[in-house]
């Protein structure tokens, strides 16, 4: 796998099992996704929700291939194994008859995505859709409505392009797989909450 003049396999060739989707892989299909929902919401405005951390970079991306004036604003979920999800940081801006969309990094069970538009339908905007990067949907719980995907991929865990594993990894221009011996060197323990993952492993 190439990143320009880089080996980008060098950069944890040995934490990472497999590459599953490239840099031009990403960009193309983020393209794609800017280009349908410029058209989809023509001649409107729209405000942008990203869930931190792993917003960061697909958000970025993806504000800057729609062609149509946009808000951006963020909140952050705390999850408590006893108090369960909360919103930790909460949106800046009132959303209340405004086209939201929310834009989500990994579409796993689907209770996060469903908390959050419980909270998000009852400030009333005009309309509330979702763009997930990626979706696991193999792991459905249940069912939450994401208008547009950009790959529907196999139930492993993945890091990079913003997804982490104990906040690592972010920072790799590609999304790929980790070696078992990773998690495994870590007890195969995950943050707070977990992933989602645990009960697949
Ligand atoms: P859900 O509530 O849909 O089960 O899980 C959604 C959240 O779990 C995501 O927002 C993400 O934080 C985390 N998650 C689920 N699958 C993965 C994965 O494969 N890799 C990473 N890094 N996080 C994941
Ligand atoms: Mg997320
Ligand atoms: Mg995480």
């Amino acid at each position: 796998f190439g990143y320009g003049s880089v080996d980008i396999t060098s950069l944890r060739p040995d934490q990472i099992e497999r590459v599953l989707l490239s840099p031009a892989e990403i960009q193309r299909r983020v393209a794609e996704l800017g280009q349908q929902i410029s058209t989809d919401y023509a001649g409107e405005s729209l405000v942008l929700v990203g869930v931190l951390k792993g917003i960061t970079f697909f958000l970025a991306d993806l504000a800057r291939a729609i062609t149509r004036p946009l808000a951006i604003d963020y909140l952050q979920l705390s999850r408590d194994l006893r108090e369960g999800v909360a919103i930790r940081k909460d949106l800046d801006l009132d959303i209340r008859g405004k086209h939201v969309l929310l834009v989500e990094d990994i579409v796993n069970t689907g209770l996060t995505l469903d908390f959050i538009m419980r909270v998000l339908r009852e400030r009333e905007p005009a309309s509330l859709e979702v763009c997930a990067l990626l979706d696991k949907a193999e792991r459905r719980l249940v069912s939450v409505p994401v208008k547009y995907v950009g790959f529907t991929i196999p139930n492993e865990f993945v890091v990079g392009y913003g997804l982490d594993y104990r906040e690592l990894y972010r920072n790799l221009p590609f999304i790929c797989v980790l070696k078992r011996e990773v998690y495994e060197a870590n007890g195969n323990g995950h943050l707070i909450g977990g992933t989602g993952q645990e009960a697949a492993a």
